[in-house]
């Protein structure tokens, strides 16, 4: 692992929110006083009827319940709109920049608040009432957010499906949470390409119907692109139609502080998708505040995520966080690589942003095609660069550094997940050192533990599965209609404490590394090895674009290492350099990490979040291609196939 270290320089000290100091003194304080902590750090937002009560949550086997401010009333919505109608009614909240290059929209508050009210009343005026229900299943347009925020006025559950799932995988999530109103778009649009929107929630509800179990009341559909679509009378509405019969005036629900604001399904890298259920106010508390202290974020600041909204992240870092802060949000409908490898940086240089918030598989894709792209556009404006979704090899993480942000922008590796609501691990730019690849420190109120495979905790320099010991209000409260998989999936593992299914290592200074997810730690003759130590190794390697490592069953070792490996373009895959790849990690990692098997890959089964799918590769290597498991949230099944003919080690 990488071992250069980035000093905080003074400049970023200085004009942070959080500089060492500070960070040192709140985290403590955070951990000896969560009630103190949070009950002074809830009222950044405000409330309808004030809480008394702060923390109340028990990890206690058979008894996992948790609340924060659960006595407070308040409204999301008002706190993301209303509230900053007086002071920036025209400043822009929402910068839309559409696939195609030529068309962008800026969206003052105010117009955000009409557009919401307006959605709002279209789903009252269809009967749609708290605690219901409401799926979005539409492409990166403003009437994404629109929506979301719609259904949080009226208190209303959303939930978000990605635009790239099948119709299958929405037909499931729509029936999981029984929703009766699906709201949806003609087509998207993405790289250029059309993607069937309304054709899929048709085959998804023609699905849902043969089934004779609920259904869906009513379709509302944006129209995005004009394309030709089905309509059915009875059903779908069209949203410009139904707009105009509403008008712009939309009170705001009077909501519990533990009303669930949303469901959200994990993106299904580890098995079957979760519906994790947040509720409203500690939700709302965790995302702003994150969002303010991780990306040092400053009245006027630009900022953009390129996450899709159908992701936590998305929901988090594009809408819920930035917006309760009163930030310019940047919502991208494209693809980094459309029309060219200089997108991202075109994009940056348009609208000027300041912080940019992207996922290491971005990085790694734009880093095949060179400096070049990037090299060409100004940046100047860039200040702060994040990443988030996966672990950041060291290699990707410097030309992020180096070629992204001219070695002037920190980077914040924010380690989360869908469950956590908010960015629990990471830097903070004023206040911590960087070490490429290191999440590095817990962020307030966050208690990481390492526990060994029997739980027992252990101290100081160690690695093992990471734990948290303590509540935080982002943390998400239930499995929808399935407390029991709760339980069992996140508290079970080891009692009185929340288990995160990832695998970690803590260094000399306190710094955490995420080395994978825990099934993806490797047991090499008795020496228990991260795949993300071995994959960062082969991706420094000048041939290499991607690398994904899995163990499989190895007569003396017990494991070996099975490496997939994505070559750089124009690059051959020949005997000797499969030799010398070996020879690299041997060199860099020591012969222990040596790979047994290299197969190269075309392509690697990613989630449509474009995560790496390591399970699926698991089963590859172990030869046992028939118990793939389900595979519905793959990206591209295709590459599926090539992988299982040029296995290695054929019997
Ligand atoms: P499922 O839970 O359905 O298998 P998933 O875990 O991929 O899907 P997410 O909630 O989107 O769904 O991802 C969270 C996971 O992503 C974390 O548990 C971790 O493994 C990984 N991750 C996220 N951010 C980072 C990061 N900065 N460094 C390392 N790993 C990260
Ligand atoms: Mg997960």
């Amino acid at each position: 692992m990488s071992e250069k270290i980035y000093d905080v320089s003074a400049d970023w000290a200085k004009r942070a929110y959080i500089d060492d100091a500070k960070y040192r003194e709140m985290y403590a304080h955070s951990v000896k006083d969560p009630n103190g902590f949070w009950g002074e750090h809830g009222k950044r937002i405000d409330w309808i009827k004030p809480y008394t009560k702060v923390e109340n949550v028990s990890f206690a086997p058979g008894n996992i319940s948790i609340k924060w401010f659960e006595d407070g009333v308040l409204n999301v919505a008002w706190n993301c709109i209303d509230r900053h109608l007086e002071k920036r009614g025209d400043q822009t909240a929402i910068i839309w920049e559409g696939d195609d290059p030529s068309e962008s929209r800026h969206i003052t508050y105010r117009q955000l608040h009409d557009e919401v009210c307006k959605m709002a009343n279209i789903l009252r005026t269809r009967n749609v009432k708290r605690g219901d229900r409401v799926t979005i299943y539409l492409p990166m347009i403003p009437e994404a957010a629109y929506a979301m925020l719609a259904c949080a006025r009226i208190g209303a559950i959303h939930s978000v499906v990605f635009g790239g799932f099948s119709p299958d995988s929405l037909a499931q999530r729509i029936e999981d949470c029984d929703s009766k109103v699906v709201i949806t778009a003609d087509e998207g649009l993405r790289g250029g390409r059309k993607v069937p929107l309304k054709a899929n929630v048709d085959a998804a509800i023609a699905k849902i119907d043969s089934k004779d179990s609920g259904g869906v009341d009513w379709v509302v559909v944006v129209k995005r692109t004009g394309g030709k679509i089905d309509m059915n009378p009875t059903r779908d509405l069209w949203y410009h139609e139904a707009a105009e019969m509403v008008t712009t005036e939309c009170p705001v629900e009077h909501m519990h502080a533990e009303d669930p604001l949303f469901i959200l399904y994990t993106s299904g890298s580890t098995g079957t998708p979760k519906g994790v259920l947040h509720t409203s106010a500690g939700y709302l508390v965790f995302a702003s505040m994150t969002h303010q202290y991780v990306f040092d974020y400053h009245d006027g600041d630009i900022y953009w995520c390129t996450a899709d909204v159908g992701w936590v992240t998305g929901h988090s870092y594009i809408l819920y966080g930035p917006l309760c802060n009163g930030a310019t949000t940047l919502m991208f409908e494209g693809v980094p690589n459309y029309p060219d490898n200089s997108r991202f940086w075109n994009v940056v240089d348009k609208h000027k942003v300041n912080i940019f918030y992207t996922a290491p598989t971005a990085i790694r894709a734009l880093m095949q095609g060179g400096d070049e792209p990037v090299k060409k556009t100004s940046r100047k404006s860039l200040r702060l660069l994040g990443s988030v979704g996966e672990p950041i090899n060291p290699e990707a993480w410097e030309w992020y550094y180096r070629v992204v942000g001219d070695d002037r922008c920190p980077i914040v590796d924010t380690w989360w997940q869908t469950e956590t609501g908010g960015i629990l691990i990471t830097p903070l730019p004023g206040a911590t050192k960087l070490k490429p690849g290191s999440a590095t420190r817990p962020f307030f109120g966050v208690v990481p533990e390492i526990v060994d495979a029997d739980g027992k905790t252990l101290d100081g320099e160690t690695s093992g599965n990471l734990c948290l010991t303590k509540s935080w209000p982002g943390q998400m409260r239930t499995v929808y209609g399935d407390h029991a998989r709760f339980e069992q999936t996140y508290f079970s593992t080891y009692k009185n404490k929340y288990f995160t299914g990832d695998g970690c290592r803590r260094d000399a200074d306190g710094y955490y590394w995420i080395t994978g997810r825990v099934d993806d730690v490797i047991n090499v003759s008795g020496h228990r090895m991260g795949t993300a130590e071995v994959e960062s190794s082969l991706v420094a390697h000048e041939a290499v674009s991607e690398a994904a490592v899995v163990g499989y069953p190895h007569d003396i070792k017990g494991q070996g290492i099975y490496a997939y490996v994505t070559l750089m373009k124009g690059t051959e895959p020949t005997e000797a350099l499969r030799k010398e790849l070996v020879a690299w990690v041997r060199k860099d990692i020591g012969p222990i990490a040596s790979p047994d098997l290299i197969q190269f890959a075309p392509g690697l089964p990613k989630t449509r979040s474009g995560k790496i799918m390591r399970r699926i590769l698991r089963k590859i290597a172990e030869d046992e291609p028939s118990s793939l498991g389900d595979t519905s949230t793959l990206a591209d099944p295709a590459v599926v196939d090539d992988l299982v003919q040029n296995r290695q080690n054929k019997k």
